[in-house]
């Protein structure tokens, strides 16, 4: 299923042999809980027990790339597998009309976690996400290359707001509506996205790179000198530009078989908080 972010594997958050089939298909070490995609805010609160704070990031941002974790609802039909176990449940409309329209004609939540094999990096067209899994899939939905190409940003909701993974909606733009937002305690089980070497590539990753080493690739960003081996994520210095590209390049480096792929520094502000998190990871320099 396509979706403004990256393609996701997605299933039916009502059944667990759906969600089971999905951890299998990722090839996920352990049973983590998933994303609920719904249509609408209505949907979503018959899942989860929205606060103000919540009522308030749904209507600013949804549908969009902004995922709520929330109390589950007591009626919720979301299947103990997708929480993995939990009472909270995350949730969140997106917002491409292809999977727009599958959650209103599914008139159920959808799980839907990145397409790649689990700790590679998330596929943004179909062919990435056929590369990847598409021997599992029953079915696959061309909505083209994802615009954002980058997963959303998760933010829990269960004591004070609390950043969980940076993502395609920027810190700044939450803490405008409704002031700082706490960072997230160190649970990697919780989050799978939080895990060492993970959206990684095959070649090892080398980041703060002013310039290639014999035998690697090169990820540019801003004015660089096109050339073999060379990817510019964004000659202008455009970050959505370069979230974008951002997997698609790693993926296109490393079928180049490089002794390693080097990545320009890019700035941390606004959606570079997210760009650095994933390139920290596809490094596995974050435990
Ligand atoms: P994915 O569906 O693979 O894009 O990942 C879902 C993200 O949401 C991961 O970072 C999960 O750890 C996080 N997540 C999902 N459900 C919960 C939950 N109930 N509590 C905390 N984090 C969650
Ligand atoms: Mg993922």
């Amino acid at each position: 299923m396509p979706t403004e972010t990256v393609y996701g594997l997605a299933g039916s958050a009502v059944d667990p042999l759906a969600v089971a089939a999905i951890f299998a298909a990722k090839g996920r070490p352990q049973f983590n809980p998933l994303i609920s995609h719904v249509a609408d805010l209505a949907a979503a609160e018959k899942i989860a027990v929205f606060s103000d704070v919540a009522r308030r990031l749904a209507v600013a941002f949804w549908p969009g790339p902004l995922t709520l974790v929330l109390p589950s609802h007591a009626q919720s039909p979301v299947c103990d597998l997708a929480r993995a176990g939990l009472d909270t449940v995350a949730v969140r409309v997106p917002n491409h009309p292809v999977a727009l329209a599958l959650t209103q004609a599914f008139d159920g939540p959808i799980v839907a976690p990145s397409a790649n094999r689990s700790g590679r990096p998330s596929p943004t067209t179909l062919n990435h996400a056929q590369e990847e899994t598409g021997d599992k899939a029953a079915m696959a939905l061309d909505g083209g290359p994802c615009r954002i190409g980058l997963e959303s940003t998760v933010v829990s909701l269960l004591d004070r707001p609390r950043l969980l993974r940076p993502g395609a909606v920027t810190r700044q733009e939450i803490e405008a509506l409704i002031g700082p937002l706490a960072e997230a305690e160190t649970d990697a089980k919780r989050s799978p996205g939080r895990m060492a070497r993970h959206y990684a590539p095959n070649a090892p990753v080398r980041l703060e790179a002013d310039a290639p080493r014999p035998g690697e690739a090169y990820l540019a960003f801003g004015p660089y000198a096109a050339g073999p081996g060379v990817w510019n994520l964004s000659p202008t210095s455009d970050l959505a530009q370069a979230a974008a590209n951002l997997f698609g390049y790693l993926r296109a480096a490393d079928l180049t078989g490089p002794i390693a792929i080097a990545v320009a520094p890019i700035p941390r502000e606004g959606l570079g908080e997210a760009i650095a998190d994933r390139l920290m990871r596809s490094a596995g320099y974050v435990g």
